[in-house]
């Protein structure tokens, strides 16, 4: 067991007086003290329900963002141990075994428990994740492990319900169809939500059956590896679940490119998905689900209601230290209110508590590591230089860890880098400004990405148009990142492939097995 290094945070100050929080404040749901005291219990590689050092002994720093200090070092799997747990997971999928064997009603019952144990750890759990990702221990609380709970528990109501149909097929034959598992499945997830992302993968995957190899980002192991003991715990079979920490172009390149691995489901930046789509298609072309990066629209009209998409719209880019791929990146206002909205938005933003995640007023803590946090001090620079106008914020925020305070760019032009090219995932708010419907249906589209848009009116008539008009997986009108395990996500254009969450999950995890049988017409 190792002690947790959470280093001295009591030094770091508030950058800024406490504000109403938003809805997930730590008033709104009764959150336990954290307790950031804690023990890391789980360090290696999971395979077959046992803990193993990697082949090649290697070790890799797991950082505490909020001050640079490592926590301790992790497993640092590879190509080997890639190849160790794609055995395991076949060997568990073999017809006869245990996991095969399993009604499905029962996969709901382990998915269930799964859900009750993280429940019952649920504060270690936000505690690990906040002190693995920055993350406000509050938020990682109230919002992740919610909705991770929920998520597991929507997929096991799904498992002894994936029927498929019987069809009325030409000639004297009986045809039925069977959603059966993919088989091995490969995840590859990202450490903005490494708790929740894990839970959208295991969800569907397990529900339906499959066995999974996870490789989790290599900033934020941690909770990943706490779950796989809970996995255990809960009753599932060894190697129905192997989770892997390692590098991508290592560990994750090997899983996207293995020849028994039947399918790959990555969520991360979009440069990664064209070479996990090109390793699928250069190996055994594996069924691929990506989610991807965005660059996502949030339109406001003249007459929404001004206090409302102010805070919605600081929520929208600010919210998880503007970590998110759903971001509410480019803010576009209509002239009439822009120069309300902007001021308005400015003072929201300075009213931002920056600053230790243990503190239960903290609305935002650390970047991830130091190459996100260099990457977004490069981009606010090039902002500056290619003439895009700062209005506030000012650079870094504590003498060490990743903190970054709010930048609001506006006067942003078409070309500019800063503005429609690039995914700045951090908290830099871009204030656009448009007249008419048409102008910025247009210019929302005019990127190569389709995540997710909102729009704030009180005109249902404007908010119908505008959704119909956008070229994005999800369009939230009068809200922003609204989740549920019930309804899907996924991108347009080079934002992704496919959907995850819902229904429509299900499907990138299941193959449709057509059986038709030769009905005798007479009886002799
Ligand atoms: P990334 O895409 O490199 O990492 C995501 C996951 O993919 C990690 O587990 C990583 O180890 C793995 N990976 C990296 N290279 C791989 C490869 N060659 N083969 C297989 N797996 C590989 O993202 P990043 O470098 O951490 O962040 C870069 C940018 O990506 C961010 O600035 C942001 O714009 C975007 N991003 C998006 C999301 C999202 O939720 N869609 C999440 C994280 C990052
Ligand atoms: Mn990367």
């Amino acid at each position: 067991m190792l002690r947790l290094a959470l280093g001295n945070l009591s030094k770091l100050s508030r950058f800024s007086s406490p504000v109403s929080l938003n809805r997930f404040s730590a008033a709104a749901a009764a959150i336990p003290t954290p307790n950031p005291q804690q023990e890391v219990y789980f360090n290696k590689i999971f395979i077959n329900n046992e803990w193993h050092d990697a082949v090649s002994k290697k070790t890799l720093p797991s950082i505490n963002p909020a001050t640079g200090e490592v926590i301790c070092q992790v497993a640092e799997g590879d190509k080997a141990d890639v190849d160790k747990a794609v055995k395991a997971a076949r060997n568990a999928f073999k017809l006869g075994s245990p996991w095969r064997r399993m009604d499905a009603s029962e996969r709901g019952v382990l998915l269930n428990r799964l859900a009750d144990l993280i429940e019952r750890d649920r504060t270690y759990l936000a505690t690990l994740e906040a002190l693995d990702n920055g993350k406000p221990y509050a938020v990682a609380y109230a919002v992740d492990l919610n909705m991770v709970v929920k998520c597991l528990r929507y997929y096991a109501g799904w498992a002894d319900k994936c029927h498929g149909k019987t069809i009325p097929m030409d000639g004297d034959f009986f045809c039925y169809t069977r959603h059966e598992p993919v088989g091995v499945c490969g995840q590859i997830i990202p450490w903005n939500f490494p708790l929740l992302m894990q839970a959208w993968k295991l969800g569907p995957a397990l529900a339906t059956g499959n066995v999974i190899v996870m490789k989790v980002a290599e900033q934020t192991p941690l909770t990943a590896l706490y779950v796989a003991n809970l996995i255990k715990e809960a009753g599932f079979p060894p190697g129905v679940v192997n989770i892997i920490p390692g590098f991508g172009p290592t560990a994750g390149a090997a899983i996207a490119s293995h020849m028994d691995v039947d399918k790959v489901a990555f969520t991360g930046s979009t440069e990664v998905g064209h070479l996990i789509q090109k390793a699928a298609g250069g190996s055994n072309l594996k069924r691929i689900t990506l989610e991807l990066g965005g660059k996502s629209p949030n339109i406001i009209m003249s007459d929404a209601d001004m206090d409302y998409a102010v805070e919605q719209a600081h929520f929208a880019l600010f919210f998880n230290q503007g970590q998110c791929c759903c971001a509410g990146s480019r803010t576009y206002v209509q002239d009439s209110i822009y120069d309300e909205f902007l001021e308005r938005s400015v003072e929201r933003a300075k009213a931002r508590v920056v600053g230790n995640p243990f503190d239960l007023n903290t609305e935002q803590g650390p970047q991830i590591d130091e190459e996100q946090f260099q990457k977004i001090l490069g981009y606010i620079s090039t902002g500056k230089r290619e003439g895009a106008k700062l209005l506030c914020g000012g650079g870094v925020a504590a003498d060490r860890g990743y903190f970054i305070l709010f930048f609001f760019f506006f006067n942003l032009h078409k070309g500019q880098k800063v503005q429609i090219v690039s995914l700045i995932f951090g908290p830099v708010m871009q204030v656009l400004k448009f007249k008419s419907i048409e102008e910025v249906i247009e210019r929302a589209n005019d990127t190569q990405y389709g995540l997710a848009a909102a729009v704030f009116t009180r005109d249902l008539d404007k908010a119908n148009y505008v959704s119909q008009g956008l070229r994005a997986g999800t369009v939230w009108i009068n809200c922003y990142d609204v989740f549920g395990a019930q309804s899907p996500f996924g991108g347009y254009k080079t934002s992704g492939n496919g959907r995850e969450l819902g229904e429509y999950g299900l499907e990138a995890y299941t193959e449709v097995k057509t059986v038709t049988i030769k009905v005798p017409q007479k009886n002799s």
